[in-house]
């Protein structure tokens, strides 16, 4: 049994990363949030494009305004008026300003803006009141950022901000990564799927749901293969067509020491490399992962989790899913949400394995407050897992962790803050 730790380093280290240049498809603008960005983008643009100014007021020569104040205002006549969007027609020449808006491009030869507040205006005059400093309120050229810089790095996610700064670079099509086919298969004689009548004995295929919604929110494309019997030949088959298919096949059932337990077997027999039988966790224990080299640069990964749908959603969550952000191009932070909290009782566990107990993350006065969820805490009860948001860890050789202790914890979703 491999400790979780040492299980998600060697997972990490085998997962290879898409290729940026053969892996890369170009997406329209509006369709790019989500996606992880395969090549650094750059503009040749300046930002700010030009100087503007800051506020609504006057731009003016700092030198004919250099010595004014509120009781010896200095006159100048205004030549214009700049509005955000226009070019300046003229050139600003001692003596004189030039009425400008926020946003708008500063006229050649002003070198300052003076805002309305301290102006009073009568006519094509202005009074100055306050002496500016040097560039006051103008945004200069180039002092976000500079034209052939590196505007965006590849290998991060693309939210709403870094589309915003895409579009203001006009970039409209978008070099990102393929989206990773993601083979969905679930193994077990005594499988149903949900739309069929349950005989006595039988278990609803649930795992092939709960994976692909999973792999979906991970932003890949599930391949569900349906229900494979405890077959051999069937199930090398289907492992075969799997791995034809996908970058990644996560398969569910079958990888314990049952009778029926055929996975790691047919693995082998199909020439792939199994570098973990088992791992130190609960729920969770049977655990397979291995790689098929598909050729020289990649492989294709393999993760044979186990059958109970609790493990299966927690070895997903713990080594599934980083393995699958790493291998879609995203350049760092593979790993899972962890967050520091505490909760209000003990935590128990057998002390053998890493535990992972789920329950519910709330924000509370500040503090990251973790309740275990109510009822039996089997890996076969599923019921109880819904409607959480987090997995709290008892660490290896812990058996209690008493109320009130710092704990670690993995987020699985959304923290809302509790009500007051
Ligand atoms: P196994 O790992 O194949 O021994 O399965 C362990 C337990 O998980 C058994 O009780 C199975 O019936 C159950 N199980 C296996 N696969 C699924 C599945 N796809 N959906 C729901 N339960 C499953
Ligand atoms: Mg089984």
């Amino acid at each position: 049994m491999l400790p979780v730790l040492e299980a998600e380093t060697r997972i990490l280290n085998l997962t290879q990363p898409l290729d940026p240049q053969q892996d890369v498809e170009w997406v329209p603008l509006h369709a790019a949030a989500g996606r992880i960005l395969a090549q650094p983008i750059s503009s040749k643009l300046d930002f700010p494009h030009w100087d503007n100014s800051a506020m609504d007021g006057y731009a003016v020569r700092r030198a004919d305004v250099a010595a004014c104040s509120a009781d010896a205002p200095t006159t100048l006549t205004v030549i214009e008026e700049i509005q955000a969007g226009y070019r300046p027609q003229q050139t600003v020449q001692p003596g004189q300003a030039a009425r400008i808006l926020t946003g708008a491009m500063m006229p050649p030869g002003a070198d300052a803006v003076v805002m309305q507040e301290e102006a009073r205006r009568a006519g094509d005059r202005v009074q100055i009141l306050a002496a500016p400093k040097l560039h006051q309120f103008v945004r200069r050229q180039g002092e976000f950022y500079q034209a052939g810089d590196r505007l965006l790095p590849a290998g991060i996610r693309l939210g709403a901000p870094e589309i915003a700064v895409l579009a203001a670079a006009q970039s409209v099509q978008i070099p990102v990564y393929r989206r990773l086919r993601v083979a969905i298969l679930s193994t077990g004689d005594e499988l149903v799927s949900p739309d069929q009548p349950l005989q006595p004995g039988q278990i609803v295929d649930s795992n092939q749901y709960a994976l692909a919604a999973l792999v979906a929110e991970a932003g890949a494309e599930p391949l569900p293969m349906g229900i494979i019997p405890d077959q051999p030949e069937a199930l090398q088959q289907a492992i075969a067509q799997a791995v034809a298919q996908a970058d990644v096949v996560l398969s569910s059932g079958g990888v314990s020491v049952g009778d029926y337990d055929y996975v790691d077997r047919l693995l082998e027999a199909l020439g792939a490399t199994i570098h973990i039988r088992s791992v130190a966790i609960k729920p969770g224990k049977p655990l397979t992962f291995a790689t098929f080299a598909t050729n020289a640069q990649s492989s294709t990964t393999y993760f044979g989790l186990p059958g109970n749908p609790v493990s299966t959603l927690v070895t997903f969550w713990r080594f599934g899913l980083p393995s699958l952000k790493k291998q879609s191009g995203l350049a760092a932070g593979w790993g899972p949400d962890w967050i520091v909290g505490r909760s209000p009782h003990d935590l128990t566990a057998d002390g053998k394995r890493e535990t992972y107990c789920w329950g519910t993350l709330r924000l509370n006065g500040g503090e990251y407050e973790f309740s275990q969820s109510p009822g039996s805490f089997s890996s076969g009860n599923l019921i109880n897992i819904a409607q959480t948001n987090a997995l709290a860890v008892v660490p290896l050789g812990q058996t209690r962790i008493p109320a009130g202790t710092a704990i670690q914890i993995l987020q699985t979703g959304h923290v809302a803050i509790a009500p007051s």
